[in-house]
């Protein structure tokens, strides 16, 4: 079998606003074989900027699109042509958009070698230490405390197990902050994990601080309170945390992620499988998360592309039960693939199907297609 064609497909909504719900316009990839067998992905990134990556003619040996590594050559080799892209494409990339659209073809290849072998990815990754995980509830705070409380009391009467609440106010005062985070936790009441994702709001003083006033309120983790350079900054923090610290979700470099572990000392490695290079990479990271006897849980704010991949990536570690499910309502997150992954008694289920069990909505890509 080899790959024909690498096509990458902008989708974004009518409407985009500077909301951290990075669900309001995706990059869809697909990747076409000779034998009629197309593999699915998908990359979280600036999504023009992931396409011309992957899109680019050649300029030389080591400056090349994505797409261009890979034509011609067999699906199955799929570290040979991680390695192919990220020696092409070393002059731009190594880091950033480029290991993101890397995720996208890398995640499609996965796909195709699941509907060949007719075997879901996470078999194929070696995984199936859980078929179901905790889902919990990612969503974003209310703009005020009433607001926050009334979203979390309706998440626990969906029957959600864990609850996390992020970005918006936090960040713009030490009262609203904790009048944010003791909502959080009346609306879901104390039967209910809850976890906090800070967005990068404080510096270091003020997260050590903030760490030691939520302790009341019993979160099971303290996500990005820091900016994701301040990695000194984390290393402080989590010697002081009464609670585990969080992170990783802009970092695509495995180096980096071992830097956060060891010199930022947290306790939850976060990876996006369409932005570190897809669910090789991801299992890496995990088991380097493993070695080191931290947890590893998926980030996910995508479509059901995302979702699948995420769902096969956990699948594959030993060193997590929780899965990221954002509850963000959004036509392109609920409607783009036929799957709907519903949460059934606080847990998702891992998809059985050949490949990554996701089939395109074509007509929801069509209505939302750009370019
Ligand atoms: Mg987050």
């Amino acid at each position: 079998m080899k790959i024909t064609r690498v096509e990458a497909i902008h989708l974004r909504l009518p409407e985009v606003n500077e909301r951290c719900d990075g669900s309001q316009e995706t990059l869809v990839v697909k990747v076409h074989t000779d034998a009629g067998l197309v593999g699915v992905g998908e990359v979280d990134s600036s999504s023009l900027v992931a396409r011309a990556i992957i899109e680019a003619p050649l300029s030389h040996k080591i400056c090349r699109g994505l797409a261009e590594c890979v034509a011609g050559e067999d699906p199955f080799e799929i570290d040979r042509l991680i390695h192919r892209m990220y020696e092409g494409s070393i002059f731009f990339g190594r880091q950033g958009a480029a290991i993101q659209a890397m995720s996208g073809i890398e995640i499609a290849l996965w796909d195709i070698v699941g509907k060949a072998t007719k075997r879901p990815v996470y078999q194929l990754l070696g995984g199936g230490f859980r078929k179901t995980f905790r889902a919990y509830a990612s969503i974003l705070f209310g703009d005020t405390p009433a607001e926050t409380e009334r979203i979390g009391r309706s998440l626990a009467g969906q029957g959600f197990r864990a609850v996390k609440f992020g970005w918006g106010p936090m960040g713009q005062s030490e009262e609203s902050d904790i009048a944010h985070v003791k909502a959080a936790r009346r609306g879901i009441g104390d039967g209910i994990e809850l976890m906090v994702d800070a967005g990068l709001c404080w510096d270091t003083a003020t997260a050590i601080r903030r760490a030691q006033q939520f302790e009341q309120f019993n979160l099971t983790w303290l996500e990005e309170p820091l900016h994701p350079d301040n990695v000194e900054g984390y290393g402080r923090l989590s010697a002081r945390s009464p609670m585990r610290i969080a992170a990783g979700e802009e970092v695509c470099d495995i180096k980096e992620f071992q830097r956060l572990m060891d010199v930022g000392g947290i306790d939850v490695a976060q990876v996006d499988v369409t932005r570190v290079g897809g669910l090789s990479r991801s299992k890496r990271i995990g088991y380097d998360a493993a070695e080191r006897h931290r947890l590893c849980v998926n980030h996910s704010y995508k479509t059901g592309v995302n979702i699948a991949a995420s769902l096969h990536f956990v699948a594959c570690l030993p060193n997590t039960h929780y899965f990221e499910y954002c509850v963000e309502q959004g036509a392109l997150r609920q409607t783009l693939t036929r799957q709907r992954f519903p949460v059934v008694g606080g847990e998702i289920a891992v998809p059985e199907e050949p490949g990554l069990g996701v089939e395109l909505d074509e007509a929801v890509v069509a209505k939302y297609r750009v370019g």
